[in-house]
């Protein structure tokens, strides 16, 4: 007998119906039908009651430095938070000592280590900045493209190519990175913060925008990564943006400058970001200065929490669990009523997929069937134990049990 559904998952509770317990049938990659009964499945989950989301979204991951802590000691890490992250630059010339070492084989080993973690906790969707320059040259970019090419049934992996040291203070490595897209990266990178004048940050926006528009690419770079108001690459990039009219299509991450810019400046760039539909990608545990993340999302402008790092030179801990990064985010920006914790999980889920530009996500028929059943009811709960899911659903097909059971013996 050839059942209705791929996966049936019953008993769901859902954020947009969270009194009424519904079923969700999975159909050939797709969720083809939600209703509080239908047929068979040839798979059957039961949700328990539990909550079923859309699977989660790591829009900013370091992923060709994953692991790499204990190659570089922990002298780059104090440099990144002391003096109000003002000696950060500091911290990323001697973490990119690393960089001589670079082969594709350990960047490769690493890397899948991570998204592994990943998928154990739900996230099937990863934007990974990998180091293009003139010490990384192709190594990184060969290794997250050999992971995206075996994960591509299951997995959305962004590769962006991304000159870490500079594109002026680094000569070359623009042709690094267009070699990079030439060879299959999704997106074009960029850190013109890290330039010496604001005139080399505009250029470097400039020609990294010359190979996005030679090649039809997105854009996302690191802007403003340091406790210094008079850096204004968040605003250079966005009006890069609206002129180019690449809008929608950029994203910044870090912009931790905007801590400490005056409320005069900070409410013309948001002004700015609105006109250029530009996402912002936030990840307030590794620094101790963020973006005004509640104040973007109160505008409208779309906010995302990105992992940032996984044991590297800038941060030691991290296991690819964006609800930890969630409960992280809720205790350093003082968010913790139930709206606030479903703004949380917005921001790990659909705020995301947004500013990752992802096609056809969410829990609405017709979408990618991405899914997780978690083992909690609530998002509250959710953020509370940061659990992994009991099951994770990747494009129609059950790709993640966790079991584990605790036994007492009183
Ligand atoms: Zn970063």
């Amino acid at each position: 007998m050839v059942e209705e559904f791929d996966i049936v998952v019953r008993n769901a509770k859902t954020r947009f119906s969270p009194d009424k317990l519904l079923d969700i049938g999975i159909r050939d990659g797709k969720v083809a039908e939600i209703s509080s009964k239908i047929g068979r499945g040839e798979v059957e989950v039961d949700a328990g009651g539990n909550l079923v989301t859309e699977s989660f979204v790591n829009p900013h991951l370091h992923m060709c430095k994953v692991y790499t802590l204990q190659m570089i000691g922990e002298d780059a890490l104090k440099l990144y938070q002391e003096h109000e992250m003002g000696s950060t630059m500091s911290a990323i010339e001697l973490a990119s000592m690393v960089k001589e070492k670079y082969h594709e084989s350990w960047i490769y080993e690493n890397a899948r280590k991570a998204l592994m973690l990943g998928l154990k906790h739900g996230v099937l969707h990863f934007r990974a900045f990998v180091d293009t320059d003139t010490k990384a040259k192709l190594e990184g970019i060969k290794a997250l493209l050999k992971l995206k090419d075996e994960f591509k049934d299951i997995v959305d992996l962004q590769v962006v190519a991304f000159p870490q040291d500079g594109v002026l203070r680094d000569p070359g490595s623009e042709e690094w990175v267009r070699k990079a897209i030439e060879m299959g990266a999704d997106i074009v990178g960029g850190i013109p913060w890290i330039e010496y004048t604001d005139e080399d940050s505009r250029k470097h926006i400039d020609m990294m925008f010359d190979i996005a528009k030679e090649h039809d690419r997105d854009v996302a770079m690191l802007v403003d990564d340091a406790g210094d108001p008079g850096l204004k690459t968040t605003e250079m990039l966005a009006v890069k943006t609206i002129k180019e009219k690449w809008t929608g299509r950029v994203a910044a991450c870090h912009a931790r400058a905007m801590a400490v810019y005056p409320e005069p400046y900070f409410r013309k760039l948001v002004a700015l970001l609105k006109q250029a539909g530009m996402g912002i990608v936030s990840d307030p545990h590794t620094g101790p200065l963020h973006a005004k993340v509640l104040e973007l999302l109160r505008e409208g402008v779309p906010v995302a929490l990105g992992q940032d790092d996984i044991a590297d030179a800038y941060y030691p801990y991290g296991r690819n669990s964006m609800l930890e990064i969630a409960f992280l985010a809720s205790h350093l920006l003082w968010a913790m009523t139930l709206r606030e914790m479903d703004q949380l999980y917005d921001m790990i889920t659909v705020n995301a997929a947004k500013v990752m530009g992802l096609k056809d996500y969410g829990m609405r028929v017709g979408c990618k069937a991405n899914l997780v059943v978690l083992k909690t009811k609530s998002v509250y709960e959710a953020l509370t134990y940061q659990d992994v899911p009991a099951c994770v659903i990747g494009r129609g097909k059950l790709i993640v049990e966790n079991e584990f059971k605790t036994t007492y013996h009183l």
